[in-house]
This record gives structure tokens, sequence and C-alpha cells, in this order.
């Protein structure tokens, strides 16, 4: 498999989004922005979260003897505990506001890609019939009482059983995502997508399918510059925001290169 990345701050933001990438694996992740004023008992910034999260992920990953055989919720969990070691003397992991982030992983091995979605940060699979399959944790879009939510309302649900889950302070979340196995023969592509990217679908209208030709054509720069452009032409569109961090692993198992220019 051959990988291309793409990650792009809102403009004028720090990146709270990260990608990762190892010889038989991608991941994904989007640090939850805090609320003005808000440090959830934590003295690190959002960033410091998913780099942390994403390098104990990484680890584990790339270990020769245990990397492809472990499942991807139990290195999930163990990620998450091992970002909790690391900011356990200094911060409140009790603190419901802790920091968290979403997770999509896609990992290669003995023919399979497996992957792992974990909030709202959706896997796009492409199959080599033409399917394009959409592998989606919305839990979080169905939150008592719609959006927008309050403060009070996401702190009340997260971690929680008919709430939704992701990377924080429980390590049971890893095995609440969504997951599954497919075939690695049966497909052409496969993106992981942050909600900055898959808003391009979810606020404005693109098909799935269109946003994945549009990767395989031109590759992850240049679907993060069409989230740009239909930002700007079209406005803000309900609850979400004007922009948001924007971030894109391209996965192909074919022979053609994953970028070329459009
Ligand atoms: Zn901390």
């Amino acid at each position: 498999m051959r990988v291309a990345t793409a990650s792009e701050p809102a403009p004028g933001r720090a990146n709270e989004d990260l990608v990762r990438t190892g010889r038989n694996w991608a991941a994904v992740f989007d640090g939850a922005t805090r609320r003005l004023g808000e440090d959830g008992g934590c003295v690190h910034d959002v960033p410091w979260l998913v780099r942390t999260l994403g390098a104990a992920l990484a680890e584990l990953l790339d270990d020769p003897r245990a990397g492809s055989a472990v499942p991807l919720p139990d290195a999930l969990a163990a990620a998450i505990e091992a970002t909790m070691a690391a900011h356990s003397g200094t911060c409140d992991l009790d603190d419901p506001g802790s920091p968290s982030s979403t997770v999509a992983i896609l990992r290669e091995r003995d023919g399979l890609a497996d992957h792992l979605v974990l909030c709202d940060s959706p896997i796009v699979l492409c199959h080599r019939d033409g399917h394009v399959e959409v592998v989606q944790d919305e839990r979080l879009d169905r939150l008592p009482g719609g959006r927008p939510y309050s403060a009070e309302l996401v702190r009340a649900l997260r971690n929680t059983d008919g709430g939704f889950w992701v990377a924080s302070t429980r390590p049971e979340a890893a095995y609440r995502a969504v997951t599954g196995t497919a075939p690695v023969a049966s497909l052409r592509g496969a993106a992981l997508l942050t909600d900055g990217v898959s808003r391009l679908v979810e606020a404005y209208g693109t098909g799935w399918p269109a946003l994945a030709d549009r990767l395989a054509r031109y590759g992850p720069q240049a679907l993060i510059r069409q989230v740009r452009e239909t930002e700007r032409r079209l406005g803000p569109r309900g609850a979400v925001k004007p922009h948001d961090d924007a971030t894109v692993a391209w996965i192909t198992w074919d022979d053609e290169p994953a970028e070329r220019r459009g």
C-alpha cells in the first residue's frame, strides 16, 4: 500500500488534527477544540494530546513482532493508556472535560485491511467494483435534543453508553469503536478523513463517490483546496465553524501514482 497525506489547520489557527503513517498503516486524529476559558484539568494543549496519542499508536503498530497481529482496538486502548500515563502526574484525568480526540486507523495485514473509526473521522473504502463504502461512527450526531449541543450535555455524555466515545481518559473507548475488515484485493483505495474534510459531504452536499473520485484523481492536497474554496463560496452551513482543521490520508493499492496534477 502507498499513502499520500495532507493536513491543514483552519486559517490562522494551530492544527489540532494529526496524521501518522507507517509501513502498513495510516491514522488520522482530530483533537476536540476547547471552549474558551476551559482547560479540562489539563496543562497540555490539544496538539500535545493528538501528538502523544499518535506517537503511542505508532510505536505499537510499528513493532515488528506484534504490530501486524495486534487487534486495532487493543492497539488503540494501549495508546490511550500510554497517553494517560504521560499526563497523569500533572493533570486531572477525572475531569470530564479532559482533552480528547477522534481516531481513524487502517492497517494492512495478510491481504486484509483492518479499519477502526472512533467518533466523527470517517473512513471511505473505494472498492474495485466501483462501490464506495463509508465507515462512520454517528453517535456524536445523535445526542439527545440535536445540535447545537451545550457544553454540559457533551461533558455528561462523553464516553458513556448512550452517548458517544472518544480517545481521552477511558481506554475502553477503543472497544466501542466501529471496526471492520475488508480483503485488500477488493479495494483500490481508502481515505481516512477528519470532519474538516468530510463536511464537503455532510454540510455541503458533495457525494461520497465524487469526493473519492477527486481524491483518486488529484490527491489529498487538492481535496483540502476544494474544501476551502467551497467554504469561502458557500459560507458556513448549519452549526459548523466557518473553517476547521482538515486532514486526509489516502491509501492506494494500484500502481497509479497516488497524486497527479489536475
Ligand atoms: Zn494534560
